[in-house]
């Protein structure tokens, strides 16, 4: 028998879960707050076909709790939740469904601020906006950060950087051959980075328009066949499509010695591929915390929206890599868990601000 909502809520530790539904609009959406010790929930709106309620539930429990991790390692006073609308993005959106959605995320008093995901826009967060002032991501011109892909390319650049110095002693890329998984709006945006700085840039994608997109702004990269990646020879893989690409069988045939990239659950299992890692001699940037760039650049929208501020903020993730390093090293764990571990601790720590006073 299906697990409860509430017995599937309480392994995770999640605060509350709640079900929004309205027949005039068709919205299907459920919002997922994880844990608010830090501050307000904060993480973006998906919209997707999900096959059943059951999946979408499930997709809203771990993503929400990621934000958690996510924002907490990122020093952000910022808590983890996330919503997911379940239906046809190309059939539901409209102003009155973006609408309707606003006067749920305002009904949560603040509990639950959102922001753009997969299949939602600037725009969308505008019309959300109408009915709630608990939504970032709005377009530039209303005050907003606007897309966050370009900061959270920055922070896998940074991320990037650190991991070199890790393998290297240095954390110049020039001539490093990087393969970029995914020529999306990161995976364009660190080509920039990355070209800038003459590495020799490898990109695969499964969308051939978006490869030569890619390729216009950036004649210097390479593009390459999708099959069979992990059988060449680079130094740096940079997931930028899907999750669960570091799996057993990618470890296997994978021959670089530094994984850094954007894509949101990149381990498949953690506890098996984190250790695997290690053993290979593979050094992993945590995905929580490489791709946090576009958390930090929307948290600066919540006080009044300052680029300059931003771009700071995110570079800290440099520094951040080096100290999970650090830690895993000291407590001989894989940085993913070295990770969760200095998460976990910031969140235990600011709790115990709260007692007493
Ligand atoms: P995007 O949809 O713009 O780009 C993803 C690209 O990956 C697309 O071009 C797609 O065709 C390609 N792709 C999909 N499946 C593939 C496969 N099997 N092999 C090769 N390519 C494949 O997404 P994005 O905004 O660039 O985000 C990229 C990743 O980073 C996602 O996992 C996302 O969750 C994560 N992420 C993004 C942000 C952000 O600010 N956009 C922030 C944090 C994490």
């Amino acid at each position: 028998m299906q697990p409860s909502v509430l017995e599937q809520m309480q392994p995770m530790g999640h605060e509350q879960v709640v079900f929004c539904q309205d027949p005039h609009t068709g919205l299907n959406a459920i919002i997922a707050i994880h844990n608010t010790t830090l501050g307000p929930s904060l993480g973006g709106t998906r919209l997707w076909n999900y096959n059943s309620h059951a999946e979408a539930l499930t997709d809203a429990l771990r993503l929400s709790r990621g934000m958690t991790y996510k924002s907490a390692i990122s020093g952000l006073n910022l808590g983890g939740g996330k919503a997911v609308l379940i239906g046809d993005a190309s059939k539901l959106k409209c102003e009155s469904y973006w609408r309707r959605y606003g006067k749920f995320v305002n009904s949560l008093n603040g509990k639950y601020i959102t922001a753009e995901d997969v299949n939602t826009s600037s725009a969308d967060m505008e019309f959300i906006g109408m009915e709630t002032k608990f939504v970032t991501g709005k377009p530039e011109y209303m005050g907003g950060s606007g897309d966050p892909s370009p900061l959270t390319a920055y922070g896998v650049y940074m991320g990037m950087k650190a991991a070199a110095k890790k393998a290297w002693g240095n954390d110049g890329l020039t001539g490093k051959k990087i393969l970029v998984q995914g020529a999306g709006n990161v995976g364009q945006y660190l080509m920039g980075y990355l070209t800038g700085e003459d590495a020799k840039v490898l990109v695969c994608d499964i969308n051939e328009a978006k490869l030569a997109q890619a390729k216009q702004k950036y004649p210097a990269i390479e593009i390459i066949s999708n099959d069979n990646i992990f059988d060449r020879e680079f130094d740096i893989y940079a997931p930028c499509a899907l999750g669960a690409s570091v799996n057993t069988d990618s470890i296997n045939k994978m021959k670089c010695p530094v994984i850094a990239g954007a894509a949101n659950n990149q381990l498949a299992d953690e506890n098996v591929h984190g250790p695997m890692l290690v053993e290979k001699g593979i050094i992993y940037v945590p995905d929580f915390l490489i791709n946090a760039g576009g958390i930090i650049n929307i948290s600066i929208e919540i006080d009044g929206y300052n680029h300059d501020r931003a771009l700071n903020t995110v570079a800290k993730i440099y520094q951040r890599t080096l100290d999970i390093f650090d830690l895993a090293e000291k407590e001989n764990v894989h940085t993913q868990l070295a990770a969760m571990r200095m998460a976990e601790k910031r969140i235990a720590d600011i709790s115990k601000l709260r007692v007493g006073i």
